[in-house]
């Protein structure tokens, strides 16, 4: 195997020089998807992850397909020395923040524990990265710092002055603190990502999302329920001002995802400050939608019962991703199809493994 990474990074980066990248929570769904991007684009990659929810294994198939070696280091991001030793051993030009909690429900009955792994994490990577001058930052934020959104789609000038729950104010927390960082130093450069709705998986089937207790997400559900891990889907609510009557959704492929945070890469090789941005498709889906979609695509009857509405829920939320295309040169591709047949590629080579 190719062992091409962690050279000296000589200047100002660019797109065709070797970067060393951290990336934080590179185990988990969408950073390993992530660092297998970042090496086929020629980067050095460091994963520091606590495996809280990822395993070592991951490893092995972000190598696999990337063809070539990345550095794992097990730690926490709230690990102040393990953030030392580690940023003086590679010399970081980047970071890539994907670490951290992401569960709205979870987050309800342990708002301490996330705020703590979120706005703690950041800041001691924050501060790490100000001793070591590293001053270029993606960091995964998330359109749940909308809470209900007061227009569709969903543009960033939209108010963010109430998400629905402690994980949304969380990564809202963390915004702020970026915006004020670099307020304060113009030399930082920021991209703050809001995700919309993330699914699929790695086309190889290699990697995806493999939640390990019941899922809470819709794709991650039906994809069990079509192999048989669960009886059957609940269609949370059929009775929203919406085209179907159930809840809509801005779902985009992780690969898609990816790619915006390589453009985003791009874009703050040529430009400090502090830019967010939505990524999303810009199409709204509804879950009947996306059943009948994964049907078509699957051959697979999902069986499904309705219920009342999950409580929290909006009804409809999609992005308007055209800042993101504007200023990143950069627009989700893959079709709701591509979506629901990566899944499933996932969802079969996981249930081969566990065989
Ligand atoms: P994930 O849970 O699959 O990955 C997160 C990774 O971070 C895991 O490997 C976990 O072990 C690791 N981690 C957690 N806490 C850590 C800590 N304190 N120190 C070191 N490592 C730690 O999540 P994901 O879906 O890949 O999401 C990545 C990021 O994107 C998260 O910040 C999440 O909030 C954000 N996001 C995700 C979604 C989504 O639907 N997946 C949507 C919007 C935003
Ligand atoms: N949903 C559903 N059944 C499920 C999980 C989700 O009907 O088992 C619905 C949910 O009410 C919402 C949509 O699917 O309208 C997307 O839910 P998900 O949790 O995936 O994303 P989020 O609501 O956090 O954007």
């Amino acid at each position: 195997m190719h062992k091409g990474f962690l050279r000296p990074v000589y200047g100002s980066y660019g797109v065709d020089s070797l970067l060393n990248i951290l990336v934080t929570g590179g185990l988990g769904y969408i950073g390993s998807q992530a660092c297998v991007a970042l090496v086929q684009a020629g980067h050095g990659v460091v994963v520091l992850d606590d495996l809280s929810n990822s395993q070592r294994s991951v490893r092995e198939q972000i190598e696999k397909i990337a063809g070539s070696e990345i550095h794992l280091e097990i730690g926490d991001i709230r690990d102040e020395e393990c953030l030392c030793r580690l940023f003086n051993e590679f010399n970081f030009s980047v970071v890539f923040h994907f670490a951290g909690l992401k569960s709205p429900l979870e987050s309800v009955a342990v708002p301490v524990d996330y705020y703590d792994c979120n706005v703690n994490g950041t800041l001691s990577l924050l501060k790490q990265m100000k001793r070591s001058q590293v001053k270029t930052l993606v960091f995964s934020s998330s359109a749940s710092v909308y809470g209900i959104p007061a227009e569709i789609p969903v543009t960033e000038k939209n108010s963010v002055t109430n998400p629905s729950h402690p994980y949304g104010r969380s990564k809202l927390v963390v915004e702020n603190i970026l915006a004020d960082l670099s307020s304060a130093d113009r030399e930082w450069r920021i991209a703050c990502l809001r995700y919309f709705n993330p699914v699929g998986a790695h086309p190889s089937g290699l990697l995806g999302e493999n939640p390990q207790t019941i899922p809470c997400n819709l794709m991650p559900y039906i994809v069990r329920v079509a192999s048989g891990r669960l009886e059957k889907l609940s269609v949370f609510g059929v009775d929203y001002s919406t085209v179907d009557g159930t809840g809509v959704r801005d779902y985009i492929h992780v690969q898609d995802l990816v790619e915006g945070h390589l453009a985003a890469l791009n874009y703050l090789e040529c430009n400090s400050g502090f830019i967010t941005l939505n990524l999303g498709t810009g199409q709204g889906v509804s879950v009947l939608q996306l059943i009948h979609e994964f049907e078509n695509v699957t051959e697979i009857k999902i069986p499904f019962v309705t219920t009342e509405r999950r409580a929290g829920d909006v009804a409809e939320c999609w992005a308007d991703a055209s800042l993101a295309e504007n200023m990143l040169g950069w627009k989700a591709t893959r079709t709701l199809a591509d979506m629901c047949r990566d899944a499933w590629r996932w969802e079969q080579q996981c249930l081969q493994k566990s065989s």
